[in-house]
């Protein structure tokens, strides 16, 4: 099933597709020995009215993780987003796992994030960071977009939203 967020500071749509959530949902820590894993998130330019999420790395084996941090491998991203950007994909954020049911933000994911978007080597103005905690429903993902000195989360959209407006 996709995700779909609302970024009301935009009015923008943020939608995960299918595979995308999968993916994200089979690295779940719900072991107590799983560390954090995590990746890069690509956007297709292809759909003009919302930012389509239709591709994500997976966690790699260079990325350095406990249960309650981590820190991808630089190498590995820019390798990522080089092979993204060559398929007509852009790197838009990252995802990763948090071992707690209702994934919430910290304040060192915070602090990496920041880091992020100044340093770059991207011509990006925001980063999307996905969040994928323990609960295997919709709680169980959390969606936030960092831009300069600020940190909002999305509010994740129901089925039942998504349906209105569609052609019956
Ligand atoms: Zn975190």
């Amino acid at each position: 099933m996709t995700t779909v967020f609302h970024d009301s500071s935009s009015d923008g749509i943020i939608e995960l597709t299918a595979s995308v959530v999968e993916l994200l949902a089979s690295f779940r820590q719900i072991r107590w020995r799983e560390v954090e894993r995590g990746g890069l998130l690509f956007a297709n330019p292809d759909y003009v009215d919302r930012v389509v999420i239709d591709a994500a790395s997976p966690p790699h084996p260079d990325d350095r993780a406990t249960r309650n941090s981590l820190s991808l491998n630089h190498d590995r991203c820019i390798a990522e987003i080089r092979r993204a950007n060559q398929d007509g994909r852009w790197f838009v954020g990252y995802w990763h796992t948090h071992p707690e049911k209702c994934p919430r933000i910290s304040l060192s994911d915070r602090v990496s994030l920041d880091d992020n978007l100044r340093a770059g080597g991207h011509q990006l103005s925001a980063l999307l960071a996905v969040l994928v905690g323990t609960d295997q429903g919709a709680d169980g993902f959390s969606a936030y977009v960092i831009r300069d000195d600020s940190c909002q989360k999305l509010r994740e959209q129901l089925e039942a939203e998504q349906r209105t407006g569609e052609p019956f």
